[in-house]
């Protein structure tokens, strides 16, 4: 059995009110993680930084995020991804990452964007100010889809609301293409992974993963064994 007595004694009370932003912050059962980003690092940053130790004291304090709180979140998620890092911006880190790596960096090993990001801190917002009010009789809880991370879809289901922006500008999304060899699998292909359909560009023509067009006609009856070429 845990002691919380104890450990709260030990964290000190400035740690255990950051620690409900922190934690749903850094997943917990309704909001999602970051990719290969555990609590552990998160934990030691905020102990060791005032500035993110305030960000998640206030996450949750009410039921929006101040600019200020999120602009910290931002530093310290840079700082999650490259520690030391003077990038204060998401955005600014991942492009700098990106090209550091010559493109050769999976899209989780990056920070996530800065409008993915917010998204995430709305969620993680939402939930620490329900957990803020746990003591709180019959608490005035705003829908989740109201500007809080989540969206409805067009059956009325909640949904995740991943981004409010494109992913990109469709000129962008237009020219991106695979290099699939000999077939396209959800796997690998880099088409399939990013909800695009397969274009002229990509180097395999008339793969299962293009937009029928009659004057394409996919002949890959060979390909059925599945192996892989790369
Ligand atoms: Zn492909
Ligand atoms: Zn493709």
């Amino acid at each position: 059995m845990i002691d919380v007595g104890k450990l709260a004694a030990v964290l000190g009370s400035g740690v255990c009110s950051a620690l409900p932003g922190l934690h749903a912050w850094s997943g917990c059962d309704t909001v999602s993680a970051l990719a290969s980003q555990g609590k552990i690092k998160a934990l030691k940053l905020v102990q060791a930084n005032d500035l993110y130790l305030q960000a998640f004291t206030d996450l949750g304090s009410s039921w929006n995020v101040p600019t200020d709180v999120f602009n910290s979140i931002q530093a310290f998620t840079c700082q999650l991804y490259a520690r030391n890092t003077k990038i204060v911006g998401a955005n600014s880190l991942r492009y700098h990452m990106f090209c550091a790596k010559k493109g050769q960096i999976e899209s989780g090993q990056l920070p996530p964007c800065e409008d993915s990001l917010m998204q995430h801190t709305l969620r993680a917002n939402y939930q620490a100010a329900i957990w803020r009010r746990s003591l709180k009789n019959l608490p005035d809880v705003p829908a989740p889809s109201a500007g809080h991370g989540w969206e409805l879809d067009d059956g009325g289901s909640l949904k995740i609301r991943w981004m409010a922006g494109l992913p990109a500008p469709d000129v962008v999304l237009n020219l991106i293409s695979c290099t699939c060899r000999r077939t396209c699998r959800p796997s690998d292909c880099s088409c399939i992974l990013n909800g695009l359909k397969c274009t002229v560009v990509c180097k395999l023509q008339g793969c299962s993963n293009m937009v029928q067009d009659d004057a394409i006609v996919a002949q890959d009856a060979n390909d059925s064994d599945g192996d892989s070429d790369d």
